[in-house]
Formats: structure tokens, sequence, C-alpha cells
């Protein structure tokens, strides 16, 4: 007998939907033809899910400091080791590190017990390694962080900037996307490519500009002044729908200079930067598209910002097929934005202001609201060493990997006093510091829902059977609440109750400030919560309970932005430069990124022997005249240092595309495939000052051979 399940793809944040079959014991994996974010397509990644489903590496029993133990005993000792701390050192002593690759339900719970209930704001997600500055830039420009723009506008523009993006292999659905409208629009269709590094998103470009990292400030302020001096400006837009236009231009103009200012502050030739400024002038509908090459920064949001300056400019915002549009990195960044579990967020994209703290409060009828935004993730883990924070939770994410200053933060849990770990992993190099592990159920065995980059709400449901002691996130926080003594906030029987609960807090009163708002779900019944279809949320005004449809009002299209005023903000940026510069010790730039068949630090991939054949070992990508200068052989051991604790070893690998004096290296590899492969060890701890987003992009190292 055959059946088959709707789902949602784990890993990036194009949120493509699957079809799961079963036939007997074979299980295959297809892209969903009726999803509107794919229409049927996958990417590698995507279709090599169902050689990802075996219970190697699973964690399967909760165990407590190393003894494996039954669940009532995990979440009796979680709970009473949680409250002993509370009460030793205060509620600011317990931390949650959550993570983009929970459901929202599981956000929604874990949120409310920090917030509400243990009443600190220390709860931060990996998010905040991948899109914070892009939040923190909306939220500057428009009053709230909405993503206005749509997967189709990349079909229905006629110039697409990438910026910081190598969408081909990060985001390789989307790209197969706009590469068909491309041949279909017989090349009408103009792409530009703003990245330092040719990559394989460069091989649709008409145009790459291999600028040098930190100067795109520099770069969208030239342009903006550009704009404004060829008369290409809407001034009715600019007029009626934004303010402090004056003042952003002044510093553009003083900030980019000429022509051949700018072509060189950008290490790139001045007639490529005339033909990229000629081409956004005299196109109508531009969607500039930006990822982690951008928010990857300690100057992140004010990059975000100097993109969308340009935007409202030219008044090139809420119609069809033109807009700046942030693409998240994982599958469920968007729903724990919504969700606000993030530190300097409260909950459902209401800020910590009074009178939205008592709203939650009274919504949630908790015991207490945490008092004022919480500690973002690199603070959080610098909490933990300095020994303000006593207890983490973490849930669902390997930050021995994935932070900056990776050794620092295995010292950091090494000290803690309590370090719980929920994963449904255990080859997870986090795991050995844990004192209590609780096993999470995985992709195909858990239920809820996750939104992609274009604010599509789909659901993940479950088609395996999930193995006996394998819990949802939701359950074991709710569990871990009603004995922390919680009792009332956290009876849940299912994901559709919470929900529906959630969707009923983002409709609560708040003076028609907040764009988000998905209360038409608040009743929704357990049977069309499982029938669900992939619901785009759109603004507020114009709720609907509908399917989906190409048809849905747009963000901004009356030209009114959630602002006090209803206007947009433009932000006056200064270019800064990286917080660190190369020297004579450090005379590389490293840049680092994902791979096009790795997922993150590789515990579902590295399952698959064809994902591991594309790239199979740790590298640094090199041009070869650099490689001759330092006396490096292509496929040599190398090290690389940067003067932080650790050096790593990896292969050479010599590029035309890489830029002279940058390195590239991806950040997948975990202890468990190589020992000395964290790049996460080389990169320092410089955070961006409004988004704290890590500086991942720049760090200066020295390379020689092993
Ligand atoms: Fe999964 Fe992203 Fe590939 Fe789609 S593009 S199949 S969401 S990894």
């Amino acid at each position: 007998m055959t059946h088959t399940t709707q789902t949602t793809c784990p890993y990036c944040g194009v949120g493509c939907g699957v079809v799961a079959t079963r036939e007997g014991d074979k299980i295959t994996v297809s892209g969903d033809k009726t999803h509107p974010s794919n229409y049927g397509r996958l990417c590698s990644k995507g279709a090599a899910l169902a050689e990802t489903l075996s219970l190697d590496g699973r964690l399967l029993q909760p165990e407590i400091r190393g003894q494996q133990t039954d669940w009532e005993t995990a979440l009796n000792t979680t709970a009473s080791a949680l409250n002993d701390i509370i009460e030793k050192y205060g509620r600011s002593a317990i931390g949650f590190y959550v993570s983009g690759q929970l459901l929202t339900e599981d956000y929604y719970v874990a949120n409310k017990l920090m917030k509400g209930y243990i009443g600190t704001a220390n709860i931060d997600s990996n998010s905040r390694l991948c899109m914070a500055s892009s939040v923190a830039g909306h939220k500057r420009a428009f009053g709230s962080d909405t993503v206005p723009v749509d997967y189709s506008d990349l079909e229905q523009a006629d110039l697409v900037v990438i910026v910081g993006s190598n969408m081909a292999w990060c985001h390789p659905v989307l790209f197969q996307r706009l590469s068909a409208a491309r041949q279909q629009h017989n090349d009408k269709l103009k792409i530009v490519v703003i990245d330092p590094r040719r990559t394989a998103t460069c091989d649709i470009a008409d145009l790459h500009l291999p600028i040098k990292t930190g100067s795109d400030v520099i770069l969208f302020n030239g342009l903006l002044h550009h704009l404004r001096a060829h008369d290409h400006l809407d001034y009715r837009f600019i007029e009626q729908s934004t303010q402090g236009f004056a003042s952003a231009l002044q510093i553009a103009k003083e900030t980019a200079g000429s022509i051949p200012t700018i072509a060189q502050a950008c290490d790139i030739p001045e007639n490529d930067l005339i033909e990229f400024y000629r081409l956004f002038a005299r196109t109508e509908k531009v969607v500039t598209l930006y990822s982690q090459g951008v928010n990857q920064s300690s100057s992140g949001t004010d990059k975000v910002n100097s993109i969308i300056n340009c935007h409202l400019a030219t008044g090139r915002i809420g119609r069809v097929g033109m807009g700046p549009f942030s693409i998240t990195g994982q599958p469920n960044a968007m729903g724990g934005r919504e969700v606000g579990a993030l530190a300097n967020q409260l909950a459902a994209h209401l800020e910590f202001e009074p009178e939205y703290q008592a709203i939650v409060q009274n919504y949630w009828q908790s015991p207490t609201i945490a008092p004022q935004a919480g500690l973002k993730a690199v603070d959080m883990f610098e909490a933990i060493q300095q020994g303000d924070i006593k207890a983490i939770w973490i849930m669902a994410t390997n930050p021995i990997v994935s932070l900056p200053d990776a050794n620092k933060i295995k010292t950091a849990l090494a000290n803690c006093e309590l370090v719980i770990v929920s994963d449904c992993v255990r080859n997870n190099d986090t795991v050995p510091y844990a004192h209590i592990l609780l096993p999470a159920q995985t992709w195909g065995e858990k239920d809820g829902t996750v939104t992609n980059s274009e604010r599509r709400i789909s659901r993940q449901r479950a088609f395996l059977t999930a193995p006996v002691e394998a819990k949802p996130d939701w359950w074991i926080i709710s569990q871990i609440a009603q004995r922390m003594g919680y009792r009332h906030g956290f009876n849940y029987q299912s994901p559709a109750d919470i929900f529906r609960e959630y969707a009923g807090l983002s409709g609560v009163e708040n003076n028609g400030r907040r764009d988000f708002d998905i209360s038409i779900f608040s009743q929704l019944t357990d049977e069309t919560y499982q029938t669900f279809t992939p619901y785009q949320w759109a603004p507020r005004s114009t709720l609907q309970l509908a399917s989906d449809t190409h048809h849905r009002p747009r963000f901004f299209a009356e030209g009114r932005f959630y602002t006090p005023s209803g206007k947009a903000n433009f932000i006056p940026v200064r270019p800064i430069a990286p917080k660190s510069d190369t020297s004579t010790s450090y005379p590389f730039i490293l840049n680092t990124g994902r791979i096009r068949d790795q997922w993150h630090t590789m515990t579902r991939t590295g399952k698959t022997p064809r994902l591991l054949s594309h790239l199979s070992e740790p590298f640094v990508e090199i041009h070869p005249d650099d490689a001759q200068a330092f006396n490096i052989k292509e496929n040599e051991l190398v090290c690389l240092d940067s003067g932080l604790q650790q050096q790593i070893i990896v292969r050479a690998k010599f590029s035309e595309g890489q830029k002279r004096g940058y390195l590239f290296a991806p950040m997948h590899w975990n202890e468990q495939f190589s020992a000395q492969a964290r790049v996460g060890t080389l990169i320092a701890p410089h955070t961006d000052p409004y988004s704290g987003q890590p500086e991942f992009k720049h760090t200066p190292v020295a390379l020689y051979p092993y």
C-alpha cells in the first residue's frame, strides 16, 4: 500500500514543499508540485532526504551526566535544576539558545516559558548568525520586520541584483526559478551579482562586481547619489511615503564620492560600476536580493539600510517585480522572527514596550514578563564564560561548530554549572558538554509549521514512527515548564493547540503598529490544522482566510509603513570598515559560507555518500597567483591561523574565482568528520552594534603549508 505525506524540506529558507511516499518499508521523497514556493523542484540536498532517515547517530534516550535514564526522571531533574539556579542566582542566570531548525510551535513554547514564566529575555536563536541584520534594517526603515518581496517577484523583475549570496548553492531552488525566468524572458531579465567571489551564481549573471568586503555601503551610497544626480528619483513617493531623505542623500554624497573614488574603494573596474548604476537607474522593476554576505558583518544593518534607501528613493517597493529582498538561511528562521524568540523581541512582532509587555502578559496570563531585552547569542555565551549565566538550554543547534570563537564556546560550556541539550542527534559536537541530554524527534517524525523567506507558512508533517523515547520539542519544554511549577500555561495536547494560541496572540490590539497578524487561524480545528495548505501572510488590513493565491495584497502597496508617522525612514549610513584589517602577519581575508551539498554542521547531510561526494573534505579556496606567491601547492594540506586559540588544517584548492588576497572556507565540518577543520574557531566575535550579528565574512588570517 502506498501512503503519501505533504511536508516541507528541513534545510534552507526557500522552504520547498516535498512529498514523502511510503511503500512498505521504502520511503522516497520528491518535490511537491502543488507547493507555491517550489512547484515540485528540489535541489541535491532535498532530493537526497530519503537517504538521511536512518537512526544512525540519533540520540534515543534521556541521559543525566552520562547515565541513561527515563523521561520522568530527566524531566523532573531538569525542572528542579533550573529552579535551583533561579533560586540561587536569579532569573537572568538562565539562558536558552534555540534554533531556526525548530518548528514554530516549539519556538513559541520556549519563548513563552522564558519571557512569561522564568521572566528573562535571555533566549536567542542561532538565526542571530543568519539574518539579524536584516531584521534590524527592516525595523529601522519600515518600523516592522517586514519582507516586502515574494519569490514570484524575481520572475517578474527586469533586473535582479544579488548581493552577498551564492544562491546557486545556498538557495538552489530559488536560483532554479530565477534561471528559468531568465530563459523564458529571452534574456530580457538582467542579473548583477555583487560578491567578492565569482561563485556558481555568476554563471547566469550579466555583470559580476567582485567588491572588497565591507565596501557595500560605499557602493549603495554611491548608487543613491548617482540616482539623484541623473534624475532617477521618485520625488512623489519620497514626499508622500518617506522621511529623512535629505540627510541620507547628504551622507551618501559625502561618503561615496566620484565614480573613480567609489570604484577604487570597492576595488572594481570603473566601467562595471557605471554599468551597474546605469542598469539600476534605467530599470523600473528591480529586486535587490541579499543574504549572508550583507548580514554577517560588523556593519550588516547599515548595509541593509543602504540597499533599502535606494529602493525607497526610487519608489521601487510594494509593487510587482521590485523591492529589497532578504532571504533567510534556515528553514524556520522566519518562524522564529514571527514568534519573537530572539532576545530583543518580545513576542509575535511586539517589542519591549510597557504597553506590549502588558498585552502579552495578559494574553498569556503569566506570572511575570521579561522586563527588557536579553542577551544576544554572542553576548549570551560570553555571559556563560563570565559566570553570569549559570544554566544554558541548547535546542537543536551546535554552537561549538557554528558560533564565532568556537573554542571559547567549549570552555564556556565546560565551566557552566548546568548545560541542557535537547537534540535529535548524538553526533553533535555540543552533546559531550551536556549534563542533561533530552532526545528530540526529528524531521519526518514531528508535526508543526515553518515559515519560509517569502513569509509562507507551511506544515511539516510526520510520516515516520518516532523512536519511542524521542519527543517533540514543544512537549519537552511544556513538561519541564509544568514541573517547574507553571501548571496552567503549558497544558498543550498537540501542536495545533499551540498554533491556535500563537495565532490569537498575533491578533491582539496594538494600535495598528504591527504588520504580522494571522489571528484568522486562532479558531482552526484540529482537522484544518492537519490539512493546512501553504499560507503567505499579508498586510493586517487585508486579512483573509484563503488557500494560497498569487494575488495576495502586497506590503507597502499604498505607501504606508509601520512607523508612527506611517512613513518609511531613510537611514543615513556611513561606511564603516570591518573590525579587523589584514597585516603582514595575517595577510589574507577569510570568507566563510556554505557549499552546495551540505547543510549546517553535517549531522544530517553528512549521512549520505552521494552528498559527501560533491566536496568530500574541508578545504580553503585560494587564487592560484596568491598560492604561487605563498608557495602553496594545489591539494596540499595547509594551516589557517587568525591568532585565536586554534589553527585549522584543510586542503588547498585553487580557484580563479577567488579574489586576490581573499580565501574561502566552508563552515560545515564538525569534529566528527574532521578533527581540525572547525572554521568557527578562527572567527573573532565581532558583532554588528544594532543586530548583534557576527562578522563571518571578513577574518584576517595567515595561510601556510601544514
Ligand atoms: Fe530544501 Fe532549500 Fe533545496 Fe528547497 S532549495 S530542496 S528547501 S535545501
